[in-house]
């Protein structure tokens, strides 16, 4: 004799095997259950409602602009330094062209006071009267030459790089190691070295006792220089004091600065 059906006191004849429990059932549970499976539709509709709202509702430019903000700041950095480098230039035309006219203007001078002693002594030679003219015609040229100097500048184009900026997603709050760049280098510090460093964009300072060591990009020793003024506690770099790669050292015993 044939099973019946699964639900409990059913005597009807099983038609299927139900999709939603696997069991037999007859065609009337078959059907409740299908029923109790399309009710369940309604409320996922509800839950994707709310949460396309959700989505809707995202404050996503606050994220956009917290990491723009860093992308202006990059750039704002890069144009700070194209000017830099742009009126150092611009200095060093003025500062050549204007040596050249002071150099002129003081023997201008020099003649000229000559002249005005030679009048009031009211005495003087024809060897005298040559060498004026002569040093005279020599101004001349070279007052004249100053305008026909010409500068050829070389410049090189700026390389700029995709991989200068790298966006990497991270949650909020998280501080991602694998975003820091592979080791370029290892430094061995010696025994009684002291642990503070400072850094900019072309050197890096640290204490490799008994110096003090400005490393280079390459992990050169562009300069070394014996420190004696013990434990140093703290460093920093300035590039708004004297030569732009002055720093300030703090030791136990007191301030010191040293000139990198
Ligand atoms: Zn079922
Ligand atoms: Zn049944």
């Amino acid at each position: 004799m044939p099973q019946p059906c699964s639900i409990e006191d059913c005597t009807r004849t099983p038609r299927w095997v139900c999709d939603c429990c696997q069991q037999n059932l007859c065609l009337q549970h078959l059907n409740e259950h299908n029923d109790l499976l399309i009710s369940q539709l309604n409320p996922l509709t509800l839950e994707i409602k709310a949460l396309e709202d959700c989505l809707q509702a995202l404050n996503i430019q606050k994220t956009i602009d917290n990491s723009r903000e860093k992308l202006e700041e990059w750039r704002d950095d890069c144009y700070k330094k194209i000017d830099c480098l742009f009126e150092q230039k611009c200095r060093e035309l003025d500062q050549v062209i204007n040596e050249k006219v002071d150099q002129q203007r003081e023997e201008l001078n020099r003649i000229h006071l000559k002249i005005t002693e030679l009048i009031d002594a009211q005495e003087t030679s024809r060897q005298d009267i040559d060498l004026l003219t002569s040093t005279i015609r020599q101004l001349e040229i070279n007052i004249n030459n100053i305008e026909q100097i010409c500068f050829t500048i070389v410049t090189s184009p700026l390389v700029i790089d995709d991989t200068f900026i790298f966006i990497k997603e991270t949650t909020e709050h998280e501080l991602d190691l694998s975003t820091l760049s592979p080791v370029y280098g290892t430094i061995h510090r010696p025994k009684g070295s002291s642990g503070p460093l400072t850094c900019n964009d072309r050197y890096l300072l640290i204490h490799q006792h008994p110096n003090l060591c400005l490393y280079d990009r390459e992990m050169n020793i562009a300069k070394q220089t014996l420190w004696r003024y013990g434990r140093i506690w703290d460093m920093c770099w300035s590039s708004t004091l004297v030569n732009n790669t002055q720093n300030i050292i703090n030791t136990d015993q007191h301030e010191n600065t040293a000139h990198g």
